[in-house]
């Protein structure tokens, strides 16, 4: 067994990871940091769980230390579910002593030398490590996932983006309360309403996805040349991010190929069987009222993304529109972090 520990294990991401990693066949839950509000406390008493399953027995009596790699004993990797200032500050110090970090966190994802992963899309860019440990001198190194929207898009556009020529991608999102963390949206702000504003959503989802895409040759990543345009919207919804997408492609197309493309692909965590790998990463939905939220969220314990609505636009000529859902705190957070240490403990 691989031994990890939680970073922000008292929040909405922090929560997930405990849940997921709470029967996980290869890593073992040892250690839990917080704030110096909730270190020193047990677990159970530490946290306000909001999830639908119990805190696992693993978890429940582990005391929750700060956030400090001093405090945290005899691990291997560490799931870092922090808010991104702090972030900043600390996961170098818990990769300059030796840990491995798996990263949700914002703040180190732009960084030349750190790779921004989604095993399915670009694997290849964990060569970055290499140069990462170089350049800074670490024992460990960060890896980190991309923005819960960007990754339920990415994963849809990978293999269109592999088989057709890609234009422009407009996407408007429909995102859940949960994105925000857990005191993130008041409960006046958002019922019987909508907020048509997420603080620097829009930009993450333009930059980090044309990185996902892109081309590492020797050490530099030349991000893919589309246009990316996001308008990122909080609706009344708990969990799973919903995302309308039109992409103006460069050649007339057939939607029945489309959606082939969507149903056949596949990648490397499917090829090498990893734990939380969905067997197919993307669902295609037939009927006019799917993917919803409430239904769709959950499709491969969270991990596929479902696309419905495959359709050409009447308006405009080589337009391609549909609609995602993906569950933001597992596909688009634990689970994408918990998915990028299966694969970096199986081929690094
Ligand atoms: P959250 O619910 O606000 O939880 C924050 C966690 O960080 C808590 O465990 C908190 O501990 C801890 N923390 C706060 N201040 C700290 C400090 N000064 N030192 C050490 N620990 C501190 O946030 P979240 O929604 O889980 O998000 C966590 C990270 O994941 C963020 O960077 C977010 O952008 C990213 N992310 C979130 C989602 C999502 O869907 N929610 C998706 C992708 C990425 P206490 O309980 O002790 O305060």
């Amino acid at each position: 067994m691989v031994n990890v520990g939680i970073l922000g294990a008292t929040g909405m991401v922090g929560q997930r990871f405990i849940e997921l990693l709470g029967d996980h066949p290869d890593f073992e839950i040892t250690a839990l940091t917080a704030s110096m509000r909730s270190a020193g406390k047990k677990y159970e008493d530490a946290v306000t769980w909001y999830l639908d399953s119990k805190i696992p027995e693993v978890a429940r009596d582990i005391t929750v230390v700060d956030t400090d790699p001093g405090e945290v004993k005899d691990v291997d990797i560490v799931f870092s579910a922090l808010p991104a200032n702090i972030a900043a500050v600390v996961e170098p110090q818990f990769a300059e002593a030796g840990m491995i970090v798996a990263s949700n966190a914002s703040a180190m994802r732009m960084e030349p030398d750190v790779p921004l992963v989604i095993p399915e899309v670009n694997p290849e860019h964990l060569e970055l490590v290499e140069m990462q440990q170089k350049n800074r001198g670490w024992d460990g190194f960060i890896v980190t996932n991309p923005n819960c929207s960007t990754i339920a898009l990415t994963m849809t556009l990978k293999p269109l983006y592999d088989n057709y020529d890609l234009q422009r991608v407009y996407v408007s999102t429909m995102q859940a309360v949960s994105g925000a963390g857990y005191d993130g949206v008041p409960s006046m702000a958002i019922v019987d309403n909508l907020v048509p504003f997420i603080g620097e959503e829009e930009e993450k989802m333009e930059t980090e996805t044309l990185q996902l895409l892109g081309d590492l040759e020797e050490g530099n990543l030349n991000p893919a040349s589309f246009g990316v345009s996001a308008s990122c919207h909080r609706v009344a919804v708990l969990d799973g991010h919903t995302e309308a997408v039109f992409i103006q492609m460069e050649e007339d197309f057939q939607v029945e190929d489309v959606e082939e493309t969507f149903r056949e692909f596949k990648g490397l965590p499917q090829k090498l069987d990893l734990f939380s790998a969905p067997a197919a990463p993307i669902i295609v939905r037939e009927e006019d009222n799917r993917p919803q939220p409430r239904m769709d969220r959950n499709a491969e314990r969270g991990m596929a993304v479902s696309v419905g609505r495959v359709r050409k636009d009447e308006v405009f000529a080589k337009c391609l529109k549909y609609v995602l859902v993906g569950h933001n705190t597992i596909r688009g957070a634990a689970g994408a972090s918990i998915l990028n240490a299966e694969l970096i403990t199986e081929i690094m």
